[in-house]
């Protein structure tokens, strides 16, 4: 297969797809590749928590406002895509209550994340089986967001724009003239077709393995990757997105998922984008914390645990202090026009952000591409729904 575009975007989890899909709406030829099943890295296996910008709200205030903004937006452009489960930050001791909660209130506020006070009866009305010794609770936007059906909503929007899409096909070579990329090309791992594209951009959505891509061009891109390890359960005993209202720590949120409950996460530096595999006793570490939230849970079976890595740029690219857990690292995305910094043309790499504000780094991409491109079209994926979304509004 040759085909030649003005974007070929690599990478097809949240971040590429809602490239493919911004620049599509916009009318710049596009193609899409991506090496495995859609949503088959971190996008596949993240915690699933559509974020209000709560969790945020005491440690990194921009992530919060924009977590909170996109929310919005998502709402609007892929309710179905939603379980609007609603959330709510337990208070369990009064300690957390002395010494987090103000901050927290506070946080919220400055961010404009609005929230509503429940007290311990209402709590218990609510979600009957949290633990009973709750003080109070805040109930904040959080939801469901499904990673996969959001990354298949993303590049049908853009197929619909006229964009090629091909799953399956790693991308092993990028091809430069001078100091200039000018396409790409790959092989299909199960037909074994190959796929040469020339463009005149390539993007970088790559995540985890964004610095692998970018050797290929002869480019650095310093990541820290950071893991977390979650656990799914068999049963569903609560309604709603929990978080442990606290400083954000390991095993603090409980997320209902279908016919069941994912809990997590951890923060773990690792140097492998392929490190994915769980530390001895950390599953049960997620439950035991879990059980604080939902004593429930101890009655429930662990169906599986797995780990996920975050692509996040070093403190150093943050301007921020050392920080060895990572969980301080800004949540933010990190756009690197590989033009402006290293001088070679036709190449952006984007990593970091959330599934969650994947829309706004597609945006910030596109008018980057467009500008570069002297196309001069406005982004319409905030207002456009996405394929499907007509349907979940008629229905429910
Ligand atoms: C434990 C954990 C919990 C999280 N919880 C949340 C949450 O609750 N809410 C939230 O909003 N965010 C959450 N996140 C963050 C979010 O999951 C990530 O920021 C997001 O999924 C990154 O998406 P991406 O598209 O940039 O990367 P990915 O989803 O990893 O996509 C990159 C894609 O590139 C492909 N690829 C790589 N190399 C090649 C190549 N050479 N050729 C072709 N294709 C290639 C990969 O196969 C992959 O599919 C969490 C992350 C982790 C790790």
């Amino acid at each position: 297969m040759d085909l030649t575009v003005q974007a070929l975007i690599v990478g097809g989890g949240a971040t590429g797809t809602a490239i493919a899909r911004d620049l599509a709406l916009r009318g710049v030829s596009v193609c899409l590749l991506e090496r495995g099943d859609l949503a088959s890295g971190t996008t596949g296996n993240y915690h699933g928590l559509l974020h209000s910008g709560a969790r945020y709200a005491t440690n990194d205030p921009a992530a919060a406002r924009e977590c909170r903004e996109e929310n919005a937006v998502l709402r609007r452009i892929a309710p179905h895509c939603i379980d609007d489960t609603s959330g709510l930050f337990l208070v369990l001791d009064a300690r957390a209550e002395l010494l987090f909660q103000p901050a927290f209130v506070a946080g919220c506020a400055e961010a404009g994340i609005a929230l509503e006070e429940l007290d311990h009866a209402e709590v218990l009305r609510e979600e009957p089986l949290v633990a009973p010794n709750v003080l109070r609770a805040f109930r904040t936007n959080d939801a469901v967001l499904d990673g996969w059906r959001l990354c298949v909503a993303n590049t049908l929007a853009a197929q619909d724009h006229g964009a090629w899409a091909f799953r399956g096909v790693t991308i092993d070579r990028i091809m430069r003239e001078g100091d200039r990329v000018v396409g790409a090309s790959g092989r299909n791992s199960i037909t074994l077709q190959f796929y040469t594209v020339r463009a005149d951009y390539i993007i970088n959505a790559t995540g985890v393995w964004a610095g692998r891509l970018a050797a290929l061009a002869g480019v650095e891109v310093a990541l820290a990757p950071n893991k977390g390890t979650m656990v799914a359960m068999a049963r569903r005993p609560v309604s709603h997105v929990l978080n442990h209202c606290r400083p954000p720590g390991d095993g603090d949120i409980i997320v209902p998922n279908g016919t069941g409950v994912v809990l997590g996460t951890t923060a773990t530096p690792t140097a492998d984008p392929d490190d994915t595999a769980v530390p001895p006793g950390e599953a049960d570490r997620m439950v035991a914390e879990a059980i604080r939230m939902a004593p429930v849970l101890r009655e429930i079976v662990p169906v599986r645990s797995w780990a996920a890595l975050r692509p996040l740029a070093p403190a150093e690219q943050q301007g921020g202090r050392p920080d060895p857990q990572g969980r301080g690292l800004t949540r933010d995305f990190l756009l690197i026009d590989h033009e402006a910094r290293d001088g070679l043309g036709g190449f952006v790499t984007i990593v970091g952000g959330k599934v969650t504000t994947a829309r706004r780094m597609a945006e910030a991409v596109a008018d980057l591409i467009c500008a570069k491109l002297g196309v001069d079209a406005p982004c319409r994926t905030a207002e456009e729904p996405l394929p499907g979304a007509a349907a979940r509004r008629s229905s429910v």
